[in-house]
Formats: structure tokens, sequence, C-alpha cells
């Protein structure tokens, strides 16, 4: 879908009708909840006695004198029944310390399930399961994604949406509190990426949030999502497409960091790509007796590459591009009928990252005229790339000052150093002060890609950086699952979902704020530019990736399982002696 300034699902409270918002949900706030029959009936004995002591004024009269009245009563009430601002942010700040326990048991529940993309069952299970018996309505399957879902409690706006990863990393199992690499389970996939933090962060900040607009009546709706599939970038476009964020007014996001920070406007990393495979087919023959009869889809796969390889000198330096060779045949005396290769087109804008993918899809075909094969492709992933509010940004930013870096214990450092140390890293271990927020990085020289840069296009968005990590490890391995079941990862999360409620109740409880955020996303952040997405109106979620290799390990993985019921936390239940270093 694009996202046009005047489109009416897109109006948050701006306007006329922000004021009118403002002045309804004033009302509501009075007829929610178990106090609103008995105010009701008190307004309308208030409303019965002005008009028994009023016949004497003229209409107009009457009305104003009705008006006068209801406010005279109903703001001694207001103010009574909801504290401000930052005597609820003490509130959710004590209420997110008293479940830290709660945060801990999520994060090493995860971290032992360790699912790879869209494989994420167990976990979304389990997420959901808490979510429900809290008081949100969960739809599961969302936007044709079995592990994906969407949970939501209360109602109106301001609407809040939170988003977090959940997926895992292939072959990175590692024991938590270990400083080197011994895996649980060998080979197995692991959250070397600790993505098993951000639903814990995300849904104990909801879940205080919801006690609090429960007692003090306060309107708006929360949303909780999960980022599945992240590894493969293969989700959010396809919620956007869904319509998943059509009535969000501002959307939080969190993920694991060795910080606590957050960023705002579009910097040259993460970039956007197109992640897609390219299926050659072709004709099966003996390669010694009949070669002539045969059709090489390998051919294809190696002209298309060697093609691209000779091309990628004339491209432009901010360009990323890499593939694998997903399929290259049987054995050779057998002409290949089918091969394929994966691509990854990378770029810094839609139009850059449109173009290198229409070259790719050009060289594919010219593939084929050179080989007599066909080709199919399939688009496993995209991302555009991330485009952050100022306005929600600058927000956070206050609450993350104001949270600050949690109190790290000699363990935990003697934990981060011996791991930095063993990775030939600068062993400073971890970090005691907040990030600053920075203008957007001219950086070329970072690449990688979220695909939560497709959601920060439809809506205000923020992406927070929780200190869940030890600094300077490499991503996407065993040595980042180290932490990530450890009191680093619990103290960061509790750090982290502290500053997710606190940044949602700015913005709950100011519609001018939300208004502001709408404004800078029109006339700033997309004044240029148009989300549209990469994907065609064909493409479909790759649900059935990682479906074998999470088969293979499931049952090894199942003996591993956190019990909370048994063990206070899962390095317990492990035996591991915490931190466990080198001599
Ligand atoms: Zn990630």
């Amino acid at each position: 879908m694009r996202v046009e300034a005047s489109e009416p699902a897109k109006q948050p409270s701006g306007g006329v009708m922000g004021r009118m918002e403002l002045s309804l949900s004033f009302f509501r706030r009075h007829l929610e909840g178990r106090e609103a029959g008995k105010e009701l009936k008190r307004r309308e004995g208030a409303d019965r006695s002005v008009r028994a002591t009023s016949r004497v004024y003229n209409p107009a009269m009457r009305k104003a004198f009705a008006v006068l009245f209801l406010l005279t009563i109903s703001l001694p009430l207001f103010g009574q029944s909801k504290p401000d601002v930052d005597d609820l942010k003490k509130q959710a700040i004590s209420a997110v310390e008293g479940r830290q326990v709660f945060t801990q048991q999520m994060v090493d529940q995860i971290f032992s399930y360790s699912e790879l993309g869209f494989q994420e069952h167990e976990t979304s299970r389990y997420v959901t399961g808490i979510l429900e018996k809290n008081g949100f309505k969960v739809e599961r399957g969302v936007a044709e994604i079995p592990t994906a879902w969407i949970a939501t409690y209360g109602s109106g706006k301001p609407v809040i949406a939170f988003i977090s990863d959940l997926d895992c990393i292939p072959r990175a199992s590692q024991k938590p509190g270990v400083a080197y690499h011994d895996p649980i389970i060998e080979g197995a996939p692991g959250h070397g990426e600790g993505h098993n933090t951000g639903s814990a962060v995300n849904v104990t900040a909801a879940l205080v949030l919801r006690e609090l607009m429960e007692k003090y009546k306060i309107p708006g709706t929360l949303k909780v999502l999960p980022g599945i599939a992240e590894e493969l970038l293969g989700t959010k476009a396809f919620y956007v497409r869904a319509g998943l964020f059509k009535d969000v007014d501002i959307v939080l996001g969190s993920h694991v960091e060795a910080s606590l920070g957050t960023q705002y406007g579009q910097s040259f990393a993460p970039q956007g790509l197109v992640s897609v495979q390219y299926m050659f087919h072709g004709k099966a023959s003996h390669a010694a007796m009949a070669p002539w009869d045969g059709r090489s889809a390998l051919d294809a796969v190696e002209l298309m590459d060697t093609g691209w390889n000779f091309k990628r000198e004339h491209l432009r330096l901010q360009q990323r591009s890499h593939y694998v060779i997903i399929n290259g045949g049987e054995q050779p005396n057998v002409v290949p009928s089918e091969a394929a290769v994966w691509y990854y087109f990378r770029e810094m804008d839609y139009g850059h990252i449109r173009e290198l993918y229409d070259l790719g899809n050009t060289m594919a075909e010219a593939a084929t005229i050179m080989t007599g094969t066909t080709v199919t492709r399939k688009v496993v992933g995209s991302a555009w790339p991330p485009n952050y509010s100022k306005v929600v940004a600058e927000v956070q930013q206050r609450n993350i000052e104001r949270v600050g870096m949690p109190q790290w214990s000699d363990a935990d450092q003697t934990l981060a150093k011996a791991l930095q140390k063993e990775l030939g890293k600068p062993a400073d271990g971890l970090k005691t002060k907040v990030d600053e927020l920075k203008p957007p990085s001219p950086d070329t020289e970072l690449g990688g890609s979220d695909d939560v840069g497709d959601i920060s296009w439809n809506a205000p968005m923020v992406y927070l950086r929780y200190p869940a990590n030890i600094p300077h490890t490499p991503g996407h391995s065993w040595a980042d699952g180290v932490a990530e079941a450890t009191p680093i990862a619990h103290k960061g999360s509790t750090a982290g979902a502290k500053v997710q409620a606190l940044t949602a109740l700015d913005f709950l409880l100011s519609p001018e704020l939300v208004k502001r955020a709408w404004d800078y996303f029109k006339d700033v952040q997309t004044k240029d530019a148009k989300y549209t997405p990469l994907i065609g109106a064909d493409d479909k979620p790759a649900i059935e990736f990682n479906q074998q290799k999470m088969e293979k390990f499931l049952p090894e993985l199942r003996k591993y399982y956190y019990d909370p019921a048994k063990y206070k936390n899962y390095m317990e239940q492990l035996g591991i002696q915490y931190p466990t270093v080198k001599k």
C-alpha cells in the first residue's frame, strides 16, 4: 500500500479531529469501568436538577449553565482519578522492577526454545499465552504467516504498537554464561543474536501499561507483534500489506544491543534489500552418452553469477550484493535439470534497490537465453531502509536518560571481559553510560538490513537499542548467545522494558505529541519518498523455510526447554557456574 499524506486512516489525532478526540476521551475516562454507572447516574441527576431550576432562563443560558455545572462536578473527579505523567512514570518503573522475575523467565524460556525464522511455534504459543492470560485479545496466523500474531488491549486512540523479533540463528547453539564456544547441542540453532530478549522487553512493558490504563481509565490501544523470521527479512512487508499498521499511531520497536540508545532519520546503515531465489529449469540427460539432449540449469546459474560479477565493477559503491548456490544439481553424470541461486541485492533507497533487483532479473533472463532453460523466482525477503522518527526518538531519549544503564555485577563484567578476550577484542567490559542521541550517520562502510524499515515508512517509529549483550561481539554467532540467558540479558531487558513503558505513556497521555509525530512524518520523513512495497502482488511469505532444519533438531532441543517451576534460571537448569571463563 501507498501512504499518502491525505489518507484518512492515517489521520491520527490531528486538527479538528484531534481536538474532538481529546474532548471525547476526556469524557470517556468518566464513562468507562466500574465508576461509569455511578457517574452516569450522577450526571443524569445533575442534568435533571439543572432543568428544574432553569425554567426561567432562555435555552442558550440553560445550556451554558448545564455545561458549567457538568464541568464543576467532573473536574475534581478527573483530577483525583489520574495522577500526572511523572507520577505514572514512577509507578511504571516500579511495576517493571516488580516483574524482574517474570522478565527473566521470559528471556530464559525463549532462549531455550531456539526456533528459526518462520518456525517460531513454541515461542509464539508461549508469548501469546502470556498475553491472553493478561487480557490481550490475540489474533493468530496474521498476514498468512502461521507463527505471526497480533495481540490487542484497550480501545480508541492513540494506538501504540510494540514489535520485536523472535527468531534465532542457525548453528549458534551456546551455553549461556560460558565465555568460549561451548554449544548446548552441537550444530543446533541458537539465540546468537539475542532475539529471545525482545518479547520479554515488550511484553513486560505492555503488561505494566495495561495495569495503569485499567487503574486510571487511560484511553488508548496497545498492540504487540512479533518480528517473525527477521533473519530472513521475511515478514514486515507482508504485515504492511495485510494492513496491520493501518490504524497505528506510534510504533515502538526494540532490538537487543550492547548499549541503551535510539536513533532517528535515515542513516546509511542498515540498507534496504531484496532477497530472491532464482530457480532454473533445464532438461536432464546422460552427461556422457547424450549431452546434446540436455539443457543444464547449473550452466544458467553459473552464467548469471559470472554476468553479475562482471557487472559489479560498474555498480555504485553503496551497493552490496551476494549470492549462494542453493542447488547445483545431483551428480556429475546427470545434466542438472534443476539448479538454483539465492541473491541479496542491497542498496540505500527504494529506487536503487529496485534498479539492482531489476538488473538481477535481466541477468537471470539472459542466462536462460544462453542455455535454453527457463527461470522462476521466489522473493524470500525484502526491506526498506529504516526511517525513524525524530519526534519519537527525542521523547524516547529523555526516558533512556531517566532509566539509565543497569547496575552490572563483578560477575557480569568478568564474563564480558573474558568473552572479549576470547574473541581477540578490547576487553573493556560492559557499557556503563547510555548513548547520546546523534544525527543520522553518514558512514557508508556499514551494511546489513532489517525489515522493520517497511514499518517505519508507514507510521512514526523508533527502534530502541537495549543493553542485553556484550560489546564487540561479531553478531549472528555463538558468541552473541553467551550473555543471552544471563543477568546481563535479564537486567538489560528490564531497562528496555522501562524505556518502552515510559515512552508509551508519553504518547498515551498527549494527543498533541502524537500529532507532532505525524506532522513530522508527513512533512519531513515522507515528504520526498512514499512507501511502495518491494514485494510483488503475487509474492507470498516463505513460511516453509527452515522447516527441515528445525525438525532435525526439535527432539534434541525439547530436552533442554527451560522449566521455571523447577529452576530459578536457565543456567541453574544447565548446571552452569556463572560466569564460566577460561583460567
Ligand atoms: Zn536482529
